[in-house]
């Protein structure tokens, strides 16, 4: 018995889809070819977003406070979550705001295992757009991770750092003592 892939359209031998239990056909609705390429094609994908973080924590100077403490087999664990993302962004014809994106929980935490989750490139965005409707909308969420950082490691007054960041020294306390940016 023949059967039309709903990938590529060609009609297949039904031994050249895999068995599926779930499914009223018993098999899968993509054959084993446009299977094997989905899978080497999510393969790179989770494969780069781990190896752009450990580029960046090495590389890039605005990451050079954040340390990336898990290794590439324990980054498998996410796999799971990151295939359900990567899927949808497929199906999307890769819109761009679906793309799957690896994301740190708590933004002044560095690439902890337990720091990470997998949400969406517009999840992401969201997050990091999040209490720009205050005053100190003109800083951008690394300023205000930094803002803390040197508050915390330095005996900067609030003054001094306002100063270096162009914003009132009011606005500082506020991020400081989490009146504001209270989702980084
Ligand atoms: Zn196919």
């Amino acid at each position: 018995m023949n059967k039309k892939c709903s990938k590529c359209k060609v009609e297949k031998s039904s031994t050249d889809f895999s068995k599926n239990k779930g499914s009223k056909s018993g098999l899968f609705a993509h054959c084993k070819v446009c299977v094997q390429s989905y899978n080497r094609v999510l393969d790179r994908h989770f494969r780069r977003g781990y190896v752009t973080i450990d580029y960046r924590v090495k590389h890039d100077l605005r990451y050079q406070d954040r340390a990336l403490t898990f290794t590439w087999d324990q980054f498998q664990i996410f796999k799971p979550a990151y295939k359900l993302l990567h899927e949808a962004w497929v199906r999307s014809a890769y819109a761009r705001a679906l793309c799957p994106s690896i994301d740190r929980i708590d933004n002044l935490r560095g690439y902890e295992l337990d720091n990470i989750q997998i949400i969406t490139q517009s999840e992401n965005a969201r997050k990091d757009r999040q209490g720009t409707d205050c005053h100190t909308s003109k800083l951008v969420a690394f300023q205000v991770e930094t803002i803390r950082w040197l508050s915390k490691h330095y005996d900067f007054t609030q003054y001094e750092i306002a100063r270096m960041f162009g914003v009132g020294q009011a606005c500082v306390g506020d991020i400081i003592n989490r009146k504001t940016w209270k989702h980084i």
